[in-house]
């Protein structure tokens, strides 16, 4: 997508490590037109899969989730990093947390994840893809099924991509990103 790719070019930061900073326009401030734009191309992509619910996990993927879901008029749901006291029927799996360097249990009630559910995906970053096979997880202890998985920016030197088309999943990234090596942004 290529004004994603101009953007992410224009004023994105690379960090030690392989972490690219979006900060300004997706993880912090957030560019709602961009987001948008960012969410009619996921439909475009996704439009013919039978999804019928959109699922991410907080914080950073509810943002373009909720816009997907808008136009596509369907339910979203979002995976929680904290299991609240009052949560029906949880389910839980761990996540290892690329950027905070920790494991999460993280949750979704069963009552929003049924196997009449055909998921979409959405996430802001594919990195590992341990977020992914989290969600993985627990969409197989639900009986729903996976339709597909959307990313906004994909690091394609990390393995989170490869594992997932392994797998057999749709995976749509919107701009993948090479090389973040010397603090230069190499996007395909
Ligand atoms: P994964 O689970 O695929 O290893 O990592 C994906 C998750 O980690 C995303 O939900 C995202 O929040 C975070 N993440 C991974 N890499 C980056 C990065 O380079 N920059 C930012 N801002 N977040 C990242």
């Amino acid at each position: 997508m290529e004004l994603l790719k101009q953007r992410i070019l224009q004023d994105g930061k690379c960090f030690p490590g392989g972490i690219l900073k979006v900060d300004s326009f997706i993880n912090h401030q957030m560019d709602p037109m961009l987001l948008y734009k960012v969410a009619e191309e996921f439909v475009n992509r996704f439009k013919d899969t039978g999804v019928n619910k959109i699922v991410t996990i907080e914080a950073s993927g509810i943002a373009p989730a909720i816009m997907v879901g808008y136009i596509m008029h369907l339910p979203v749901v979002f995976v929680k990093k904290k299991q609240p006291k009052t949560m029906e029927n949880m389910l839980t799996t761990t996540v290892h947390s690329f950027t905070k360097d920790r494991e999460y249990t993280v949750c979704i009630s069963n009552n929003f994840l049924t196997p009449e559910d055909n998921i979409l995906f959405i996430d802001d970053f594919l990195a590992f893809g341990n977020a992914a096979l989290g969600v993985l997880d627990l969409v197989e202890q639900s009986g729903a099924s996976v339709t597909g998985m959307g990313f906004i920016i994909e690091k394609a030197f990390q393995d989170g991509g490869k594992i997932l088309r392994k797998k057999d999943i749709k995976v749509e990234s919107l701009a993948i990103v090479d090389d973040l090596s010397d603090c230069k942004i190499v996007i395909r």
